[in-house]
């Protein structure tokens, strides 16, 4: 069975929502809900609104720790290419292409290197 994590939303256990309210019969609480799946903010919240909640309050913080945008960014022949695949294709035999999105040159890749999130042609 696997493990049950806990919503990272700062004010989760506010909403007092029926499947929050946990306890004993006469000492139920609302609490920070637990899944074993979370399917917002890769996996750390509940719902859209746990994770605006941590957002609005740790985003400042957050964007300082890991760098924050000074300059704007340029889109170039250099950095635009992106992966896509033929969404009509069929499953098993499914076909993917780098397409650069100032150019319109197309290239195709393979599976491996479509799901390899390191492989890429950007080279800024
Ligand atoms: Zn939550």
């Amino acid at each position: 069975m696997s493990e049950l994590k806990l919503c990272q939303g700062s004010r989760c256990h506010t909403y007092n929502t029926k499947d929050r309210l946990k306890g004993q019969k006469d000492n139920k609480t609302f609490q920070t809900r637990r899944r074993s799946n979370l399917y917002y903010g890769s996996g750390n919240f509940c719902s859209m609104n746990c994770m605006n909640d941590w957002l609005n309050e740790y985003v400042d913080r957050a964007i300082d720790h890991f760098g924050r945008t000074t300059e704007a960014k340029h889109l170039t022949e250099d950095n635009a290419w992106s992966k896509e695949y033929d969404w009509n294709s069929d499953y098993n035999n499914r076909q993917y292409i780098y397409v650069n999105g100032i150019t319109k040159e197309q290239r195709p890749i393979t599976r491996e290197q479509f799901d390899d999130n390191n492989y890429t042609l950007n080279t800024s």
